[in-house]
């Protein structure tokens, strides 16, 4: 027999479901790993379970996706860089990364994803950074997140210092990566093909792991930050924009997630749509690096044209900010100030960006992403208690304006509870903050990187 929870007269549910009813007074029932039932507290108050979780006070929502998020390197070095590295950024982040031990990264897993959980965000995807995936895969099964991983491949000589594959070498790396994570440990953890960029792969990379993807029945995703150097080599060598090209690699396709997806005009937005490929925007990543989201990040034409579009931050050290309410926010903000419109992206779109419409940016909108029967567990309890929650008549308002992780108080997964009254069940955050400290400032040495805090420390 599987066991069974209640989570019990809740304040608000707001289920995300295609109704979008949020439910006052509500509970859920949840069957082993899945929702079995949504309602009216009254009408399942003689529904039996052998827990009961006591919902008074709190907001209910599904647990948060993120698109774009690099586990398993900055947490060890964060907020190491200066602002203004410009273009020397990229080269020391994979200098730093390069140097990272399988430990160093099964700690700074176990940290990125304990921030995450801790705050709401319940599943992400790791976008090929890490390396040591067998270690890591013991930080995923300790914690119980959801999480999509992968591993970054290119064939062409890059300023990053990225390591170059031969372009066979890196097909053979997507297969058995896919082969050995899609699906493990039980099911929570998918594994995608992760070409790293149109800039650094050959049109036949980009091409094979779009295959490779498609008959592993999984999906693939790309660093599609366009700037105006990329942009003029695609109109000079290939005459056409980085959409259009992309498309001309075979690689727009339903099973691709374009991360950041900067750089692109209306007709790319539309090309985007029609093609059915997903879109994960990055704004805590776009704003701390000056990427001009507003002006060439066409979230209102992708969601116009129908694109299915969801959130991301990037890594902790361009973006620092990894909670998915903190994105949520600025996509609701950020374009009726660049547009200077009020009617760009409404609370309630920018809250479907973190939850059912990131889902399906990531293909998984029939697990995860609303509070309906048959979906998995994952769901957020809000302490509506708080100061920054009063006065509470529009929970919606209330979670996109006013909240932010600080008010979570109980987090699920797969119907396994991680986050227990603010607090992470898996690990003691203590002493793994302070292990990864200490990992950071050996790293940082070893590899011979550091940038002094601008003002005296003394
Ligand atoms: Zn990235």
């Amino acid at each position: 027999m599987e066991s069974t929870l209640k989570i019990d007269g809740v304040r608000y549910i707001v289920t995300m479901d295609p109704e979008r009813r949020i439910i006052a007074d509500g509970s859920v029932v949840i069957t082993g790993a899945r929702i079995s039932q949504v309602g009216k507290a009254a009408d399942l108050a003689g529904v039996a379970t052998d827990a009961v979780i006591d919902g008074r006070g709190m907001a209910l929502t599904p647990g948060f996706v993120n698109g774009h998020m690099h586990i398993s390197y900055a947490h060890a070095v964060r907020g190491l860089f200066p602002d203004d590295l410009g273009a020397d950024y990229l080269p020391n982040v994979f200098r730093l990364q390069g140097a990272m031990t399988d430990d160093d990264e099964h700690a700074t897993s176990l940290l990125a994803i304990t921030e995450l959980l801790k705050y709401g965000t319940t599943a992400f995807v790791d976008p090929g950074s890490t390396t040591h995936l067998d270690a890591c895969l013991e930080a995923y099964r300790q914690s119980g997140c959801r999480i999509i991983v992968g591993r970054s491949v290119l064939d062409r000589p890059n300023p990053l210092n990225l390591p170059v594959y031969e372009t066979d070498a890196a097909l053979r790396m997507t297969e058995a990566t896919i082969a050995a994570y899609n699906g493990a440990p039980d099911g929570l953890v998918t594994a995608w093909a992760m070409p790293f960029s149109p800039e650094f792969c050959s049109p036949e990379l980009l091409a094979a792991t779009q295959a490779i993807a498609e008959s592993a029945g999984t999906r693939l995703t790309l660093h599609f930050t366009n700037g105006p150097r990329w942009i003029e080599e695609c109109r000079q060598r290939h005459g056409c924009a980085p959409t259009e090209y992309l498309e001309r690699c075979g690689a727009l396709t339903p099973q691709m997630t374009l991360s950041h997806c900067l750089g692109i005009t209306g007709d790319e937005a539309r090309l985007i749509a029609e093609r059915g490929a997903s879109v994960v925007m990055c704004p805590t990543a776009a704003v701390k690096g000056g990427a001009g989201m507003t002006h060439h990040g066409l979230l209102p034409e992708l969601l116009q044209y129908g694109a299915t579009v969801g959130l991301g931050t990037d890594a902790g050290n361009n973006s620092n900010l990894l909670e998915t309410l903190r994105s949520v926010y600025l996509a609701a903000v950020l374009y009726k100030d660049g547009r200077q419109d009020v009617g760009m992206i409404p609370a309630e779109t920018a809250l479907e960006l973190g939850t059912i419409r990131g889902a399906a940016a990531l293909g998984l909108d029939d697990i995860i992403g609303s509070i309906e029967p048959g979906k998995a567990a994952d769901l957020v309890l809000f302490d509506t208690q708080r100061a920054e929650w009063g006065a509470l008549h529009n929970p919606v308002n209330s979670l996109v304006y006013n909240a932010d992780g600080r008010s979570v108080h109980t987090v699920l997964v797969n119907g396994r509870v991680v986050v227990e009254n603010h607090r992470p069940r898996f690990v003691d955050e203590a002493g793994l903050v302070a292990e990864v400290q200490a990992r950071g400032e050996a790293l940082i040495k070893r590899a011979g990187v550091s940038f002094a805090p601008r003002w005296p420390v003394v």
